[in-house]
């Protein structure tokens, strides 16, 4: 068995990365990157909220971030508009830039901390929930596998055969982030914590049951003029693991469980772990022949124009980074991580003649 201590080497990381995203926000390279990867618009994704960014161990979004977020975007004189109006400005020559918030997985904190900062701001968004999210049968491993090392000063870890060290919170952060890590390079490993979990005393019901909301604050968040629920599978897991039959079932049952408790059509989805590794051609054909309007990937990049013609595959940019978010998000915006990931290559990110 390995024993691991990770901290100094990953928080000097962090930190470079931090001054680097600051240095390009604010010296105004991060617009000039934007005037050919900005795009029309662009599709930011959020997950939890929180005022204890401590405690989230490198995840989450700071509440007072995301107002930042929302003020900036107005300032860069983007819109902030829903999806069906961002499908509508795709097409429109004419029209004016625009930003989508969305949010996944569906946490208390996106309605306890985000709802009034949007209200405030007039800002709409959407929330993609999974089935088991509301059925509290979720497999929300990364919220196990972070209780676990907020928990624990040390633990063995059979799965990877490794004991882990975390006393201190710079210990934790690195542990947690290599636990993901560790995950991301196998989704099959997701599937087989179980025995972790139950060794280390932790509930994953309990913990999706004090993170996320439940049906009823479900159809009544839907009923808010601002938030429109979306699909996002029944299981959440990754789609590229699974059968065509397997991958038809998990998006098309959940469409229908939540229309059936919303009485209307969900047109959106977000496909969980959107990754291109995870989700790519076969998994948007079938989405598209379940009768969604758009999906959203975790591709990295704007929307175009070109983006109208191919609406299920679209880019979207994680807006959610704890050290310094709003710098992350300005060069989100500007398309800064496209160009990043394809070394200046194309500002377009999945349109069919593309691929
Ligand atoms: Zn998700």
């Amino acid at each position: 068995m390995t024993a691991l201590q990770l901290s100094a080497k990953d928080k000097l990381r962090r930190n470079i990365k931090t001054l680097g995203l600051r240095f390009l926000s604010g010296s105004g390279l991060a617009g000039l990157v934007g005037r050919v990867y900005g795009g029309k618009g662009v599709i930011l994704m959020f997950h939890e909220f929180t005022r204890a960014p401590e405690e989230k161990l490198g995840q989450g979004t700071r509440i007072e971030d995301f107002e930042a977020v929302l003020r900036r975007l107005k300032r860069a004189g983007r819109d902030i508009v829903d999806l069906s109006e961002a499908v509508r400005r795709l097409a429109d020559p004419e029209s004016k830039p625009f930003a989508v918030l969305t949010f996944d997985d569906g946490y208390r904190s996106n309605i306890e901390l985000a709802l009034p900062v949007m209200e405030k701001h007039q800002a709409p968004a959407t929330i993609y929930v999974p089935t088991d999210v509301i059925t509290r049968s979720l497999n929300a491993w990364w919220l196990g596998l972070r209780e676990i090392v907020l928990t624990k000063d040390s633990f063995d870890f059979e799965p990877a055969n490794a004991r882990f060290e975390c006393s201190d919170h710079a210990g934790k952060v690195a542990t947690f982030s290599h636990l993901l890590a560790w995950v991301w390079q196998d989704f099959s490993r997701a599937e087989a914590l179980e025995q972790v979990f139950t060794d280390n005393g932790i509930s994953l019901p309990v913990l999706v049951e004090r993170y996320f909301f439940n049906e009823s604050q479900m159809i009544e968040a839907d009923k808010h003029p601002l938030i429109e629920i979306g699909a996002h599978t029944s299981t959440h897991r990754a789609l590229r693991l699974l059968s065509d039959n397997d991958v038809k079932q998990d998006i098309g049952d959940n469409k229908k469980f939540l229309e059936d408790r919303l009485t209307r059509e969900v047109p959106h989805f977000a496909f969980p772990y959107g990754r291109p590794s995870l989700t790519g051609r076969r998994e948007a054909d079938i989405v598209k022949s379940l009768g969604f309007k758009t999906a959203v990937t975790t591709d990295p990049g704007c929307l175009f124009s070109q983006h109208a013609d191919d609406l299920f595959l679209l880019p979207r940019q994680d807006a959610e980074y704890p050290d310094d978010g709003l710098s992350h998000a300005v060069c989100g915006m500007n398309g800064f991580y496209r160009a990043l990931a394809t070394r200046c290559g194309a500002p377009v990110a999945n349109v069919a003649l593309e691929l």
